[in-house]
């Protein structure tokens, strides 16, 4: 079967001359602009642009990718909502989405504000419409994905906020991604990404206030070099610590590149504590193992 001729076509192939470009295809637009390729793509509730590759293009504007939510950020009492729901069901992760609509069934009602509803997604193990409660535990969390969530959000309770590879297998429909982590310290994390919902499947990290209107708090936002938790206490030699956490604070270009920075300062932060407990740390001892 062929693609009907008066359709649009599925991706549309453009140049970001001057900024973003109209949307054209039907699923999805690949883009080339000043930094190199983006998909761009809607649902009724946003549209988002991630990046594909990063590559200096001369002549043309970069455009900013991320997510813009169409009806205006998400009411920051929601987002107090969330975490104090999220803290309450600690020691076990919960699963919370924000739709732009009234609950429906399977969807259990915790706060509204403006177009927007949190809601607790129960889990409908059969398809049938026999709805349960979650079945969550320390770490997992299992429920019914909603189909047209805007923002879904779970919780890591006391580990850090990072998207797992349960969470990359799972978390693939077009939508803003949320982790929250270390909610029993006084310095509690957050992580949002925005996936494309297609393919080629890629998610770009977006900033708290693409998503919330309001104040972050206590939490740090995690991709976007937020000031470090008292509780970011490894390692414990201040002279590493300042070391790992000036780093991180590189803007990153794309989560690949960020994680193999991370495990190289991870890699490099444990050698050098080695280094420095073997009693003849002075001088010290030849690496047995230097990532560079
Ligand atoms: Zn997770």
């Amino acid at each position: 079967m062929s693609w009907p001729d008066a359709a649009p076509a599925p991706y549309a192939y453009v140049i970001a001359r001057d900024g973003p470009p109209e949307p054209r295809g039907l699923i999805a637009d690949v883009v080339l602009d000043g930094a190199g390729l983006y998909l761009a793509a809607a649902t009724a509730n946003l549209t988002l642009r991630v990046r594909l590759a990063v590559a200096i293009v001369p002549g043309l504007p970069v455009v900013p990718t991320g997510v813009v939510l169409m009806h205006g950020p998400v009411d920051a009492s929601l987002w107090e909502s969330l975490v104090a729901h999220a803290r309450a069901a600690m020691p076990n992760e919960v699963l919370l989405a924000i739709v732009a609509r009234e609950p429906l069934e399977g969807e259990v009602f915790i706060a509204a504000a403006g177009p927007y509803t949190l809601v607790e997604p129960q889990l409908d193990q059969s398809g049938t419409g026999d709805w349960q409660p979650q079945q969550a535990s320390g770490c997992s969390v299992r429920a019914t994905p909603i189909r047209d969530a805007v923002v879904e959000v779970h919780s890591h309770h006391a580990m850090r906020a990072y998207f797992s590879n349960t969470d990359d297998r799972d978390e693939t429909a077009r939508r803003i991604y949320g982790v929250l982590g270390r909610l029993d310290t006084p310095a509690p994390e957050l992580s949002l990404r925005v996936a494309t919902g297609c393919k080629p499947h890629a998610v770009e990290p977006v900033p708290f206030t693409q998503v919330f209107a309001g104040e972050l708090g206590t939490f740090r936002d995690v991709n976007f070099g937020g000031t470090p938790s008292a509780a970011d206490d490894w390692p414990s030699n201040p002279e590493l610590r300042s070391n790992t956490r000036r780093s991180r604070r590189y803007h990153r270009a794309s989560l690949l590149v960020s994680l193999m920075l991370d495990m190289a300062e991870d890699l490099a932060a444990i050698r050098q504590l080695f280094d420095a407990r073997r009693p003849d740390s002075v001088p010290p001892a030849a690496p047995f193992w230097t990532p560079r």
